[in-house]
């Protein structure tokens, strides 16, 4: 596909139609396309990690700042003799036609001290115009918000887009239950792989540790410690919570930004989209009663396949867990409230 030049148009029977120097291909739809808006820290690391990770053959970089989005093509395109082909190019929004996924991160991001509530007025006014852009050349893809507040901003995106609820999500706190996955392993000794945990509610100030669901192998966190002697069972969670909560902050204060592993969460929601996974991920969505809330699009354990979310589901989280959930979707709406959609 390098040197393949993709037309946007598809047959009867959905097949896409490619040119190539010259002369006209008709394919079985068997690629896969994400279109990615904003190529800062955040966009052009997920470039970087769907490039490597071989899963789509085209990707498209859209910028408002062109050079910025040049740039980016020009390194990626420099490392693919290292990868599976892949036509990655900087784009128009007429060049998200065609995409399974467009992935926006596009935006201010946080700065020291700002907190991701901070960017909601800006971020928002930047998607209404990005927005309408996307659906009148993609109807029919699914929109990956990752820019923050992005629960918000995915509440935004769903109501800007006329989109079903399926068909917007949010990147959620996928990261921040990578996080304390991670905080969990490392207390534990035990590969991250096998903690199972959930962050939920905001990405952001007021979100949920469910410990009432953290287990390892299917023993909850503090008996697992108990039976095996590999970790202390008398831990301290709201150190731990703090630790997930500042995470961000922490970074942006060391290096400016945070951009590696949300780029990873980014590749494990895309893939979990595309390869039709109905895999459980925090990703935000809309909420319609679920846990008592509605009306805002909130991160909850989800079943993510090619349908974009295809299930939310209510898992028996404690009476206090609940409590604070509901407070932080409360919260959120309270923000909600003050936008001029
Ligand atoms: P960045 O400043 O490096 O990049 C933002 C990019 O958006 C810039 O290249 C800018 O030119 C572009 N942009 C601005 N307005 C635009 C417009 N109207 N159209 C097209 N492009 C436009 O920021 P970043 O560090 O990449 O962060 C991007 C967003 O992702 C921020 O909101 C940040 O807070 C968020 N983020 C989310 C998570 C998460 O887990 N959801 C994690 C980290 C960062």
């Amino acid at each position: 596909m390098g040197r393949c030049k993709m037309i946007n148009y598809k047959d009867f029977w959905g097949n896409y139609i490619y040119v190539f120097t010259g002369r006209w291909y008709f394919m079985k739809k068997n690629i896969n396309k994400v279109t990615i808006v904003g190529t800062g820290f955040v966009g052009s690391t997920s470039a970087y990690t769907l490039m490597v990770n071989g899963l789509v053959s085209e990707i498209v970089l859209i910028d408002a700042n062109i050079d910025k989005a040049e740039g980016e093509v020009m390194d990626l395109n420099h490392g693919m003799p290292f990868v599976r082909p892949v036509n990655v190019y900087r784009g128009t929004y007429e060049d998200c036609a065609g995409s399974d996924i467009v992935i926006i991160a596009a935006g201010a991001n946080q700065k020291p001290g700002e907190t991701r509530i901070d960017l909601v007025k800006k971020n928002t006014e930047i998607f209404k115009s990005i927005i309408p852009q996307i659906v009148k050349f993609c109807s029919d893809c699914i929109l990956l918000v990752v820019t923050n507040p992005v629960d918000i901003l995915t509440y935004v995106t769903l109501k800007l887009s006329g989109f079903p609820q399926n068909r917007v999500i949010g990147s959620g706190t996928v990261l921040d239950t990578a996080r304390f996955r991670y905080i969990l392993a490392e207390k534990s000794g035990v590969d991250t792989r096998n903690i199972h945990a959930y962050v939920l509610g905001e990405h952001g100030d007021t979100e949920v540790l469910t410990w009432s669901l953290t287990n390892i192998a299917g023993i909850p966190f503090n008996k697992f410690c108990n039976r095996t002697g590999k970790c202390q069972s008398d831990f301290d969670k709201e150190l731990i919570h703090n630790d997930v909560k500042s995470a961000a902050y922490k970074i942006i204060e060391k290096k400016g930004a945070t951009y590696f592993a949300v780029a990873l969460a980014v590749l494990r929601i895309v893939e979990a989209l595309l390869r039709d996974e109905s895999s459980i991920l925090t990703v935000s969505s809309f909420l319609e009663g679920q846990y008592g809330l509605s009306d805002v699009s909130l991160s909850v354990p989800t079943l993510v396949d090619a349908h974009g979310v295809e299930m939310v589901l209510e898992l028996p989280i404690s009476a206090d867990e609940l409590s604070l959930l509901q407070k932080s979707g409360n919260s959120l709406k309270e923000v909600i409230k003050t936008l001029d959609l």
